[in-house]
C-alpha cells in the first residue's frame, strides 16, 4: 500500500490542520465533521466530503478519528453511520483523540470482531504542528498495523514512538497532560502569587521562564497572557477532559493524582467563567480561592 486513501474523522483545530496536510502531500483524503460547515474549505481544496463517518470510511484504506471525547469517539466509530460499519476488510482504522484507555479497549474489541485492525495514536504537538506534519504519535497496537499506517504517520509526524500493545499510547497521551495541566494551573498560581506579592510581573515572570520552571508548556501559557490573546491552539475544555481522564486512569490502579485534582478545580473554575472555548493558557484568568 504506497499511497492509501484516507479518511479523516473530525475536522477542529487538530483533524483540520492534518487533512490539509494530507491534502498538500497530495493523497486522497476523504472528510467528516459533524458540523459540515467546517469541511466546505475541504472540498475546495480537492477533498471528499462524506456525509457520514461511514461514508468517509467507505473511500479509505487508513481511517483517523481526531475528535474531541470518549462520546464523540464513540459516535464517529459506532454510532449511527459510523465508521465501523464502512471499513473494509484490511483497513486500519487509528484513533488520535486524546481518551480513555478504557474506551480504546472497548473500540479495539469491536474493530476486531469485524476483523478489521485498529491502533490508538494520540498526540503531541498543536495546531502548528498538525498543519506542517510535525506531530509525535504515540501508537498503541500491532507491530502490523503500525506497519501499514506508517507512511501516513510519516506525512502528518516527525516521529512515531510504538508504546506497546492497545491503550498504551492513550495512557501515555494521558500521563503527558495531566503533566502540561499541572504545570498551567501551577504558573496561573504562580501569576496571582506575584501579583498578590506586589512584584513586577514582566520581572517575574522572566525569572521563572529563563530558569527551572519555564518548562515548554509554561512558556506557552505566559506568552499567551502576555500577549492577551487566548485564541485557542488547545481548547481550555479539552484540558480539562485530559486532566478528570488521567485521573480516572490512575484510579482504575489504585492511585490519587493529587496534583492533577486540584489543577482540575482550576480549570473547572476558568470554566465556569465562561473560557471553556478559549486557549488552556486562560486558566491564568481563573480566580484563586482560599
Ligand atoms: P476541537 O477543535 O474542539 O475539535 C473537536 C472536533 O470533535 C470537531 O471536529 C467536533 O465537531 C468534533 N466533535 C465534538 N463532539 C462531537 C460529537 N459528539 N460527535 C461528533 N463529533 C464531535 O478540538 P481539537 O483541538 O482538534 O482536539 C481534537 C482531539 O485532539 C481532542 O481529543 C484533543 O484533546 C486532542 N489534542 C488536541 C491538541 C491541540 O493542541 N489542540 C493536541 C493534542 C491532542 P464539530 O465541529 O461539529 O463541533
Amino acid at each position: 500500500m504506497s499511497k492509501p486513501r484516507v479518511a479523516i474523522l473530525g475536522l477542529g483545530i487538530m483533524g483540520g490542520g492534518m487533512a490539509g496536510r494530507l491534502l498538500s502531500a497530495g493523497l486522497s483524503v476523504a472528510v467528516y465533521n459533524r458540523n459540515p460547515d467546517k469541511a466546505v474549505p475541504f472540498a475546495h481544496a480537492g477533498a471528499f466530503v462524506a456525509g457520514s463517518p461511514r461514508e468517509a470510511a467507505s473511500h479509505a484504506e487508513i481511517i483517523i478519528s481526531m475528535v474531541a471525547d470518549d462520546v464523540a469517539s464513540k459516535g464517529v466509530w459506532l454510532g449511527e453511520n459510523g465508521a465501523l460499519a464502512g471499513a473494509a476488510r484490511g483497513s486500519v482504522l487509528i484513533e488520535s483523540s486524546t481518551l480513555t484507555v478504557g474506551w480504546i479497549k472497548e473500540l479495539r474489541a469491536a474493530a476486531a470482531q469485524r476483523g478489521l485492525e485498529f491502533l490508538d495514536a494520540p498526540v503531541t504537538g498543536t495546531k502548528p504542528h498538525a498543519a506542517s506534519g510535525e506531530l509525535l504519535f504515540l501508537v498503541g497496537g500491532s507491530a502490523s498495523a503500525l506497519a501499514t499506517a506508517q507512511p501516513i504517520f510519516s506525512v502528518l509526524g516527525r516521529e512515531t514512538v510504538h508504546l506497546g500493545p492497545s491503550g498504551s499510547g492513550a495512557l501515555m497521551k494521558l500521563i503527558n497532560n495531566f503533566m502540561c495541566g499541572v504545570q498551567a494551573a501551577s504558573f496561573a498560581e504562580a501569576v496571582s502569587l506575584i501579583e498578590a506579592g506586589g512584584l513586577d510581573r514582566a520581572r517575574a515572570e522572566s525569572i521563572l521562564m529563563n530558569g527551572a520552571p519555564g518548562s515548554g508548556i509554561v512558556k506557552r501559557a505566559a506568552a499567551s497572557a502576555a500577549a492577551n490573546d487566548y485564541t485557542p491552539n488547545f481548547k481550555l475544555r479539552l484540558m480539562a477532559k485530559d486532566l478528570g481522564y488521567a485521573i480516572e486512569e490512575a484510579s482504575h490502579r489504585g492511585l490519587a493524582l493529587k496534583t492533577a485534582d486540584s489543577a482540575l478545580s482550576l480549570f473547572k473554575q476558568a470554566m465556569a467563567r465562561g473560557y471553556g472555548d478559549e486557549d488552556f493558557s486562560a486558566v491564568v484568568k481563573a480566580p484563586l480561592q482560599k
